[in-house]
């Protein structure tokens, strides 16, 4: 039997919750789905507070070393205090390993929960560039000898005065880094068959930096035959949207849109807000790529007040961990498990989350909900 090997960081918070209910998923569903000729081997290692506590340490060297040996990893959420301490172990995961695409597929299935009249017109991938813009993590704290530094540069050579109180940040979005994510992205639009992408941007306020990002995705798109900046029989569109409308746009008009791309915090921002149209953040799975490594998360963060309850719903987990294994060829066992949570969902059994939107719901626990995905996991 051959054995897939897959580094697992169980997370913070409810990153145990979600394991523990969906391990199970993925070993039956890699034998089931491949007629007991594959299955796992899961490595696992920590980072972020897990790894603080226990050696000191954000990434101890192991869990760098296991990814990279596997080009891989599955995630579960993890904590970043808010203001002090350490700047995000997620955001420095994708910079160590230049995951410069962050992919977070949005669709409503029948069961989900959504605030929209036809839930059914959601079906929209969104890819955030995963390595620039504010996220860079480049900023100076207010009263700090660096924050003066920077305020008195900008008045003595740039003529821009800022009040000397104030935090600074830097915004870099490069020529470089948006259009290897727009390649990247416009090549997965193209394979996955998808009809218009849209380059979403602030482009009109931050002309540099989000113009910048709107104009070199039109350039990138336009070395593409199979992409045009008009509607055309064949061809996918290509068009662009400001932010703030695209916030309305999606709510109102879900079906126009299919592909987004997005700098990297208005794709942080987007992904929340579509996830609210299917159901929330528990059901809302992700994945981020690089040129040599993937790591698949969900979109919800570490939920600290539920940590330890068994109730939050692992739907996102199990939803990333089915982008992993069709990441590495094993579309059958991704779909397997999509179906199996549809199946579960859509005869009403869910956790909290989902179960307070809907009338006449099941209420499970969130292992509770791993173990009837299991019972639906079949062809
Ligand atoms: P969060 O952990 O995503 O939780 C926000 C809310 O979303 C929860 O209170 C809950 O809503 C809902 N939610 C989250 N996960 C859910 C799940 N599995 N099932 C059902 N509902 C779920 O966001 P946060 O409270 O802003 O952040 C907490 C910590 O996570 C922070 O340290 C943050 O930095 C970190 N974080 C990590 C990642 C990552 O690892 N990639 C991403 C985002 C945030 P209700 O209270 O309404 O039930």
């Amino acid at each position: 039997m051959e054995t897939i090997r897959i580094p697992i960081i169980a997370g913070d918070g409810t990153g145990e919750d979600i394991w523990n209910a969906s391990r199970e998923i993925f070993e039956e569903a890699v034998l089931r789905s491949t007629g007991n000729t594959k299955r796992i081997e899961w490595i696992p290692v920590i980072a972020g507070l897990k790894a603080l506590e226990h050696k000191d340490l954000l990434l101890p060297p192991e869990t760098v070393d296991a990814i990279t040996e596997c080009s891989l990893a599955l995630k579960g959420p993890l904590t970043t205090p808010v203001g002090g301490g350490f700047r995000s172990v997620n955001v420095y995961l994708r910079q160590m390993f230049d995951l410069y695409v962050c992919m977070r597929p949005v669709r409503w299935f029948r069961g989900l929960p959504s605030p929209l009249k036809k839930p059914e017109a959601v079906d929209i991938v969104i890819f955030r560039e995963n390595t620039e813009d504010l996220y860079r993590g480049i900023e100076w704290q207010a009263g700090s000898d660096d924050a003066r530094i920077v305020i008195s540069f900008l008045k003595d050579k740039m003529g821009v005065d800022l009040r000397p109180d104030s935090g600074v940040g830097i915004k870099p979005i490069s020529r470089t880094g948006t259009q290897r994510f727009a390649r990247w992205s416009m090549d997965a639009a193209i394979r996955m068959g998808r009809r218009v992408i849209t380059i979403v941007h602030k482009g009109n306020i931050m002309k540099y930096t989000e113009g910048g990002f709107r104009e070199w995705a039109y350039e990138t798109a336009a070395g593409y035959d199979e992409l045009s900046a008009e509607a055309l029989p064949g061809k996918i569109e290509v068009n662009d949207r400001i932010a703030d409308n695209m916030f309305m746009q999606v709510i109102s008009r879900p079906a126009d849109y299919d592909v987004l791309l997005c700098p990297n915090l208005n794709g942080d921002y987007l992904s929340d807000a579509c996830a609210a149209l299917i159901g929330g953040l528990g059901v809302a799975p992700g994945a981020n790529f690089g040129d040599n490594v993937a790591i698949f998360e969900p979109t919800h963060g570490s939920a600290p007040k539920y940590a330890g309850k068994d109730m939050v719903n692992p739907t996102s987990f199990i939803l990333s961990g089915a982008m992993l294994f069709d990441h590495i060829g094993l579309a059958g066992t991704g779909d397997m498990i999509r179906r199996g949570v549809e199946r579960t969902i859509q005869e009403g059994i869910v956790t909290y989350d989902l179960a307070r939107q809907l009338d006449g719901a099941r209420p499970v626990s969130c292992s509770g909900f791993g173990s009837e995905v299991i019972k639906r996991l079949h062809a």
